[in-house]
């Protein structure tokens, strides 16, 4: 129960800060002597879109307590990638987060459960912003992928970032439940990124990059 709770603050905790960040950008494009109205209700709207993914993420538990298979479909993971970037568009412009993508062209769909595999993607996104938060030197970058992977019969998925790099004594440690070197971090989020991609037939693991920072990979296996 104790790691259920756990999973289901941090499953919630990220669209939760999306409203709060939308909520107060709305305030500001209200206020002021000219208020801008168009930037207002953009606000608004990812603000109703934060919210349903907070429902989404309840029912998508709920449903996982009641032990109900996942709900698994063909997903277009390059519209996925590009859909999950919107949701963090705020956090990368905050950051200052130089991003980039590097999506193979003509892939087949993967067969999944569509809002498992986005929440995957954004913990793996949200990280690596976090792992930048200390780079100053050079170019904080985020470069995320996709690529058709033979021996995976799927498309492998991977995040690169120009961050700190593991502080992780292994490679390994970082999928350990409630392993976190954050203050405020809880730990689960890999640990779960892990048993979801697993659940799907994939694979997910981290490395070093040549120069900076990290990449973390997961496969989907393709609708056969
Ligand atoms: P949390 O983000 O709450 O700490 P996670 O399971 O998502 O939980 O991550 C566990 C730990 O793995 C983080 O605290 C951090 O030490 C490490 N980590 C994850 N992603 C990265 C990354 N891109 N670069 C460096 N370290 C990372």
């Amino acid at each position: 129960m104790g790691e259920l709770a756990a999973s289901i603050a941090h499953e919630v905790n990220q669209p939760l800060s999306a409203v709060i960040i939308n909520g107060n950008a709305c305030r500001r494009w209200l206020g002021g002597a000219s208020p801008n109205l168009e930037e207002a209700r953009d606000a608004v709207g990812r603000i109703i879109e934060e919210g349903n993914r907070a429902s989404e993420v309840i029912s998508e538990i709920r449903s996982f307590v009641k032990k109900s298979p996942p709900h698994k479909e063909e997903v277009d993971i390059n519209a996925l990638i590009l859909e999950t970037i919107g949701l963090v568009r705020g956090e990368i412009i905050r950051n200052q987060v130089v991003q980039l993508t590097d999506m193979a062209a003509d892939l087949p769909p993967v067969y999944g459960d569509r809002i498992q595999l986005e929440q995957v993607l954004l913990n793996l996104i949200m990280n690596a912003i976090e792992a930048m938060h200390a780079v100053a030197e050079r170019p904080r970058e985020l470069l995320v992928g996709s690529q058709w992977q033979d021996d995976a019969q799927g498309v492998l998925v991977s995040v690169r970032d120009s961050g700190s790099g593991l502080e992780a004594l292994d490679q390994e440690q970082v999928f350990d439940a409630f392993f976190t070197t954050k203050p405020e971090g809880m730990g689960m989020g890999l640990s779960l990124g892990r048993s979801t991609i697993t659940a799907h037939g994939g694979r997910l693991w981290a490395g070093p990059n040549p120069d900076y920072g990290t990449t973390f990979n997961f496969t989907v296996p393709a609708h056969v």
